[in-house]
């Protein structure tokens, strides 16, 4: 039975095999396979339409059917840039099974707003974080240097900080125990330097360190993964690879050693719950357990809709079987913000 992700990888290959029009109509629909909600299968089972799924008309649901009654055998191992990939529809159902897990889950640690490439207010984000039964989100828009993002600067971060404040104030007098955590994604350069003024990021109680540039480069790139995990001004590293999926392979590293140093300072790496991120993956994230690294879940959301990427982070850390006291976001409000006050105090004393 083809599963929502062997479609995918299907659907990706027949791309690979059109012209025209069709080769984005089938890329479309392999990245949208991990999204769809339900298994093509049950779909087909239930006799609803394919067509229902998002990305698939008619001529891609046909598609789809003849794969379904006769699965090619060539469905072979996708290669690197599409794999190690989780659907939704394959999240959903683990964490079914594992429901007491999902309950551990107090926030999300990475999301944009309408200060940089976001379309929600930070109001609009704290209402469906109010409705999921969260604690605390983060909103971490984008730093100054990555002005294609409409990254922000010092002042505006200033600004954004009393409109934080606004929104904390107005859910305690609603009665709601939600704390919206001021943070930023900073951008990092390769050599793992910041572009935010040091003392504008004191103020903020995360602080995340993505890189966003040079992310094509085959050789090694441990030193720059090192040079972010040591910048004192980080807590968190950001999607670490940088893939996506079918697009970019992401870099590469001597990940046990800068796993290992990142646990030695006892810095956070994300899962980036982005379904075409899902960065780091789950191959990684096996040797982060191994090197008891501690791991944040970030939908990286864009739009208040996404917060359900969560589930795929959640599945990830599952499957690699991260211990629950690992994770940030299973942390109570209070445990977090003094694991990062811990961090910084230590950070500052080094400058
Ligand atoms: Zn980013």
């Amino acid at each position: 039975m083809l599963s929502n992700a062997d479609l995918a990888e299907l659907l990706a290959q027949q791309s690979e095999r059109e012209a025209g029009i069709l080769v984005r109509a089938y890329r479309r629909a392999a990245r949208s396979a991990f999204l769809w909600p339900d298994n093509a299968t049950e779909i087909v089972a239930q006799n609803r339409s394919l067509t229902e799924l998002h990305s698939v008309g008619p001529f891609i649901a046909e598609q789809i059917r003849r794969w379904l009654d006769n699965p090619p055998q060539s469905s072979a191992k996708p290669p690197r840039i599409r794999r190690d990939f989780i659907a939704l529809a394959d999240a959903r159902m683990l964490l079914r099974k594992h429901e007491a897990w999902s309950k551990l889950l107090r926030g999300d640690l990475q999301m944009h707003t309408r200060w940089s490439d976001g379309s929600g207010t930070i109001a609009q984000m704290a209402e469906v974080a109010r409705e999921r039964g969260y604690a605390y989100i983060a909103i971490t828009d984008h730093s100054k240097g990555l002005k294609i993002a409409g990254g922000i600067d010092e002042a505006q971060l200033r600004e954004q900080a009393a409109e934080i404040a606004k929104v904390n104030l107005s859910i305690a007098r609603g009665g709601t125990k939600l704390s919206v955590l001021g943070s930023i994604e900073m951008n990092l350069n390769p050599r793992g330097e910041g572009d935010m003024d040091p003392r504008s990021l004191s103020r903020l109680d995360l602080v995340l360190g993505s890189f966003h540039s040079v992310l094509r480069e085959k050789q090694d790139q441990t030193e720059r993964y090192l040079a972010a995990i040591r910048n004192p001004q980080i807590q968190i590293l950001g999607h670490p690879r940088g893939r996506i999926y079918n697009y970019r392979l992401g870099l590469k590293a001597d990940w046990l050693r800068v796993f290992a140093e990142a646990a030695r300072l006892d810095k956070a790496v994300e899962i980036d719950c982005y379904p075409d991120r899902q960065d780091i993956d789950l191959s990684l994230l096996k040797l982060a357990r191994t090197e008891g690294v501690r791991i944040s879940l970030g939908t990286d959301a864009h739009h208040p809709w996404q917060f359900a990427f969560i589930e795929f982070g959640l599945a990830a850390a599952l499957k690699a079987k991260i211990p629950a006291e690992r994770i940030l976001n299973f942390m109570s409000i209070l445990d977090l913000k003094s694991w990062a006050n811990r961090l910084r105090r230590r950070g500052s004393r080094k400058r």
